[in-house]
């Protein structure tokens, strides 16, 4: 049976390495830990479909076979969208449909990791602090591992995403002022943790749980049984996704299995944009920048870590910000074009290739792959406005044909 080959986790400024995978931050100067691995001699068929992210052990914490939960997370499908890239005239933007997972989105692989880990170190529970995605995916692990949950919410959730928390059935509890800022947040993530002794803090960043990544990362070992493209654009809120990305193409490149790393993007929305603000001014941190205001809820963030800066600039990508109508239009030509209906966030990432093309920041016959975070079943919400559009006959006999 394939083990761990889990040395430690590493921080990503000093180079510090912990031994104890139970350490969230580096103690020596602040900064985002990552799990280092020893992949000397490590030998993955990246060609072989892997169902579960399970079958990446090695390259995964350690956890014993007995408490990894999974429900078959990953192996998502990648398909080429011809209608959408003729119209932008670009011939190879390959979609990434983590929409397809169990819960609905990426966090997933994230919650998939982290449920286990709370199962390997006996905790009584596991708690977050989402709205969205995240708490969806916890909730669904947790329930699946029969792990107590927490969810913490901010007053003005929506009622169609508390639906989708509710049916895994964790506690819920709403908040007020749960996300006014990053201080706010960490404070209450902190109290809740001396409230509840021995239960997980399951925050999915790095800050918090630097290890989720390593579940997440296997998106990049997935898209590299294909081909590796010249570019990936990645929708980005606290930056875990794009790092975790970053991750899986540079283990990958370590391991002699791929030959060149993609440049990665981060597409941000133009009101809440803090990563690429950093960019911009070229700084080593992301600052903490005004209220955020985009359609794309998954990306309604005005802080970052510095793990995804790092990544953006040693892979040799950049930043860019869309409009709520670049976002809009690019969700409702997926649909249309294409037949796949994203959630906002997601096709955030689409109206950034987009715009990048259009700008010349990217080659028309460049292959890139966009990753699409989520189903837009997640938010969407059908108002009785939207019957007037469709058509109602007394019978069949009726229908008009055209
Ligand atoms: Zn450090």
């Amino acid at each position: 049976m394939e083990k761990s080959r889990f040395i430690g986790l590493e921080c990503i400024r000093c180079g510090e390495i912990y031994s104890d995978p139970q350490i969230t931050v580096c103690r020596t100067c602040g900064d985002v830990l990552t799990g280092k691995y020893d992949l000397t001699g490590l030998k993955i068929n990246i060609k072989e479909q892997k169902h579960s992210i399970w079958n990446y052990v090695p390259v995964l914490p350690p956890v014993l076979p007995e408490n990894q939960f999974s429900l078959d997370e990953g192996d998502t499908p990648y398909v080429r969208l011809e209608n959408y890239g003729s119209m932008i005239g670009a011939g190879n933007i390959w979609a990434k449909l983590e929409g397809c997972n169990p819960s609905g989105s990426f966090k997933d692989r994230a919650a998939s990791v982290e449920v286990s880990l709370a199962k390997q170190w006996k905790c009584a529970g596991i708690f977050t602090a989402s709205s969205g995605n995240a708490a969806a995916a916890l909730a669904a692990f947790a329930a699946r591992a029969r792990l107590k949950c927490l969810i913490l919410v901010r007053e003005d959730s929506t009622l169609s995403k508390l639906e989708q928390i509710s049916a895994y059935n964790p506690r819920i509890v709403r908040v007020k002022k749960l996300f006014t800022n990053k201080q706010t947040l960490m404070e209450s993530l902190k109290r809740v943790e001396t409230l509840l002794p021995g239960w997980r803090n399951g925050f999915v960043w790095a800050p918090f749980n630097p290890l989720a990544a390593d579940g997440v990362k296997t998106i990049s070992y997935e898209i590299s049984s294909k081909k590796v493209p010249d570019y990936v654009f990645v929708p980005t809120a606290g930056g875990d996704l794009l790092f975790s990305i970053f991750k899986g193409f540079s283990e990958l490149k370590n391991m002699n299995l791929i030959d060149k790393m993609p440049k990665i993007v981060t597409v941000q929305g133009d009101n809440a944009s803090p990563l690429v603000q950093a960019l911009e001014k070229n700084l080593d941190h992301v600052e903490e920048t005004g209220t955020p205001s985009t359609i794309a809820g998954a990306l309604r963030v005005n802080f970052g870590a510095n793990h995804a800066i790092k990544a953006i600039k040693e892979s040799g990508g950049f930043g860019i910000s869309v409009s709520d109508r670049e976002i809009e239009n690019a969700q409702k030509n997926l649909a249309e074009l294409d037949g796949i209906f994203a959630e906002t966030s997601s096709a955030a990432a689409l109206a950034g290739v987009e715009k990048a093309i259009r700008n010349g920041r990217v080659q028309k016959d460049a292959t890139i792959s966009v990753i699409l975070t989520g189903t837009g079943f997640k938010e969407y919400q059908f108002n009785q406005s939207e019957l007037k559009g469709i058509e109602l006959l007394d019978s069949v006999n009726d229908l008009k044909v055209y």
